[in-house]
């Protein structure tokens, strides 16, 4: 294996990125810290010869086994093409002087790195070659965060002025100046800072380093006026031993405040030599309800202050869905009067099957389970929260 491979390679290993990568991908993690703990090669899945470039490219492309064989094994590729797809995920810079607690990439004593311009060279041969359709670029900071935070930026330029039209998401640094990611917004589809956690508290536990209020949200203020609907960020959730009522409180506050398009919940794994290895891993579990949670608040218009009524006493969510919990807990809805907004709060009805319900019960009352299916609502999943009755009807439960 060449260098260079050697090196890709190595910034491209899952495990390496934990807290600095988006959520996208973490289902790549378990695969790599398996590997990592058996010591054996990562199964990587084979890239698909059906790549949108394997008919313009011949020569030296996929049709050349040498690259298949050399450059392919090295790419994490998801097997949910839904998600990312081809999304190749690198740090520029494999070590960190930064303090965070949960992070791996601090414990690596050995610097390597990619300048900008060879990690483009790089990653225009894999992409002319199919081998990658997006780039989820971020970096450690091994020295100075401005020039890390420019050898990013610079990054991305480079790709642009020499034709790279693809998916691009820059990581955006703590404690970045503002030019830089003005410059970020400028040249990526996706910025994100990462949150991490809810509170300067609590991020004080677990990374010292990092400033709360300047080096996160204050530039996270900046990344969303730069990149107003292009902007995400991520929870760890668990790392601080934050309650689910301190993460609800932080996150109502990130859509009042910066809007970002997507948030991240990835549930704390203890890593090998860090100073949380001894800490409990946070169940997956736990990430899944954040994310059901999220699509409440963010497309079902449940307010937080309603979300609050899913929390236990400590302020934590229970293993069930929150609509699920919610609606245990309210009163059954009438398919055939309730607005839009109470139809959206009964479990197996989501913002479409709302759209249908309004426009079928405009033509005829539902009367029941036949009618939902004719909605494309499966009745065992909403049937027990909703009643039939008319205007003028009794209201009847339905019963299936
Ligand atoms: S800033 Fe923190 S989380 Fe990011 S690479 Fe450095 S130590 Fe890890």
């Amino acid at each position: 294996m060449s260098a260079l491979e050697q090196k890709l390679t190595y910034l491209t290993a899952a495990g390496r990125f934990d807290i600095c990568s988006p959520g996208e991908c973490l289902q790549l993690l378990p695969m790599t810290l398996d590997a990592k703990k058996t010591s054996q090669t990562p199964e990587i899945l084979p890239v698909p010869l059906d790549t949108h470039r394997a008919s313009q490219e011949a020569p030296g492309g996929l049709e050349d086994p040498n690259v298949r064989t050399v450059i392919a094994p090295y790419i994490p590729y998801n097997r949910r093409t839904g998600g990312c797809g081809r999304m190749l995920k690198m740090l520029l810079n494999g070590t960190c002087s930064y303090d965070c607690a949960y992070c791996a990439v601090r414990t690596q004593r050995e610097l390597v790195s990619f300048s900008p311009r060879e990690f483009a060279d790089t990653f225009l041969r894999l992409w002319r070659d199919g081998l990658v359709e997006g780039l989820f670029l971020s970096s450690g900071i091994p020295r100075d965060v401005d020039y890390v935070m420019h050898d990013l930026v610079e990054t991305g330029e480079i790709l642009r002025r020499r034709g790279y039209g693809g998916y691009l998401h820059l990581k955006v640094l703590p404690g970045a100046i503002r030019e830089d990611i003005r410059d970020a917004a400028r040249v990526a589809d996706r910025i994100s800072i990462n949150l991490e956690t809810t509170s300067p508290d609590r991020l004080g536990d677990i990374a010292g380093v990092k400033d709360y209020r300047q080096d996160i949200l204050k530039r996270q203020s900046w990344v969303a006026e730069e990149k107003p609907g292009g902007h995400t960020t991520q929870f760890v959730v668990g790392a601080a031993d934050e309650t689910d009522a301190e993460i609800l409180s932080c996150l109502a506050d990130q859509y009042r405040r910066v809007r970002p398009s997507r948030v991240y919940f990835s549930a704390f794994r203890a890593l090998s030599g860090t100073p949380l290895a001894s800490h409990p891993d946070t169940p997956t579990w736990r990430a899944r309800r954040w994310y059901q949670a999220d699509y409440l608040l963010r497309d079902y218009g449940v307010t937080a202050d309603e979300l609050r009524a899913a929390l236990d006493e400590e302020g934590f969510f229970a293993n069930r869905d929150p609509k699920v919990v919610l609606a245990a807990g309210s009163a059954p809805v009438n398919v055939n009067l309730a607005p839009r907004r109470d139809l959206l709060r009964v479990p197996g009805i989501g913002p479409k099957a709302a759209d249908r319900i309004l426009a079928l019960r405009r033509v005829r009352p539902f009367t029941g389970s036949a009618d939902l299916a004719r909605a494309g609502i499966r009745g065992k999943a909403a049937g027990r929260y909703l009643t039939f009755g008319g205007r003028d009807a009794v209201q009847t439960k339905l019963v299936l």
